[in-house]
């Protein structure tokens, strides 16, 4: 077999794989744009743990008609112009892959509108084919419907999970982006039931009532610091509600979920004095950090940060949550009979 360069479609296909795994990295991409689209409402619909169908609508900007089928190309992106903007990322994409890799395995229909435009566009593309592309009226923002994922590469489909675990990967992700976003209403709809509805006042209480019910929302410190470079708003869990894995340990960095050493092991640390060994507490943490103290780059498809002074980091989370927790548990919350 002689040397010879990969076909557009088979490269795509090849690519797609770094960024779309299953169907909840397509949640996660696609509303991660609807939330870069100053979006107030975002509605994201599955069907059969999002194999045959995820629709997501949002009230954001909208893609301007000329702009439609460049938005699907690889490395096309309206969020940075150069490198030097990625140590200053306002938005939660950058590269400019989602689209191309998920048109690559899937079936895509998008219906888009901007404020400024009488008119609006569908667009439908297969498997990276363009089927259609027609102005039609829509109301403003934009709508994604994906079909069929890996249609066209029948062994990722294969390694797919049950639709049941596929639509928990879904939920686990929406429940993420609206902690990390209390500003912004959820919901989320599963073979037609509704699933989870956030507010989107702005209030982190209510969003973590909304996911977790009244149990954990009735039993939560506040934690914050605000210094120089750093800031952190947030709720810790009473060391009564507890798990046996961090699934419980939420946080977040400048609107992206993370998973981070230093940070674990700071809110571990600090729950040490008051709960078992091998238990987890609960937290919902945002951290807005310097994009010159944190790079978030490291990976697409990866949850890892690296911190420019991560003891520094270490001990102000540490200091944080031991005071929220002492504070709160050396006045005695016992009543004396007299
Ligand atoms: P990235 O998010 O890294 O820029 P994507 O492939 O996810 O790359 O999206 C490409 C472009 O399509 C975005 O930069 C944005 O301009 C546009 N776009 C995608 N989704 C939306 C949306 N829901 N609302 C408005 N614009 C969008
Ligand atoms: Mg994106």
């Amino acid at each position: 077999m002689g040397i010879i360069q990969l076909d557009k479609f088979t490269i795509d296909k090849i690519a797609a794989g770094e960024v779309i795994e299953r169907p909840s990295s397509v949640v996660k991409e696609l509303v991660e744009n609807s939330i870069d689209a100053g979006s107030g409402a975002i509605t994201i619909e599955i069907k059969n743990g999002g194999i045959d169908l995820i629709r997501i609508t949002d009230n954001g900007c909208g893609i301007e008609k000329d702009e439609v089928e460049k938005a699907f190309l690889r490395h096309a992106t309206s969020k940075i112009k150069d490198a030097t903007d990625l140590f200053d990322l306002n938005y939660l994409g950058f590269r400019g892959e989602a689209l191309a890799s998920i048109c690559a395995i899937s079936k895509v229909e998008l219906i888009t509108k901007t404020a400024m435009e009488m008119i609006g566009v569908r667009y439908v593309n297969e498997g990276g084919e363009i089927i259609q592309h027609e102005e039609i009226g829509a109301p403003e923002g934009t709508t994604f419907i994906i079909r069929d994922i890996f249609f066209n590469t029948p062994v990722r489909k294969k390694f797919l999970k049950s639709p049941q675990t596929e639509a928990s990967y879904i939920s686990a992700i929406v429940e993420r982006l609206a902690l990390s976003n209390p500003d912004i209403s959820f919901k989320l709809i599963v073979n037609g039931n509704t699933k989870l509805h956030t507010f989107g006042n702005g209030n982190l209480k209510d969003v973590i009532y909304n996911i977790y019910g009244r149990d954990i929302a009735k039993n939560l410190y506040e934690v914050n610091f605000s210094l120089e470079h750093y800031s952190l708003t947030g709720y810790v869990g009473k060391p009564a509600i507890t798990r046996g894995n961090r699934n419980f340990e939420n946080y977040f960095i400048n609107g992206r979920y993370v998973k981070n050493s230093i940070i674990s092991k700071a809110i571990e640390d600090a729950y040490k004095p008051f709960i078992m060994q091998h238990k987890y507490p609960f937290t919902a943490m945002l951290f807005e950090i310097d994009g010159n103290y944190v790079d978030v780059n490291v990976h697409p498809s990866k949850l890892e940060v690296r911190f420019f002074e991560g003891s520094f980091l270490y001990d102000e989370i540490y200091k944080a949550i031991s005071s929220s927790l002492t504070q709160k548990n050396l006045i005695p919350e016992v009543s004396f009979k007299n």
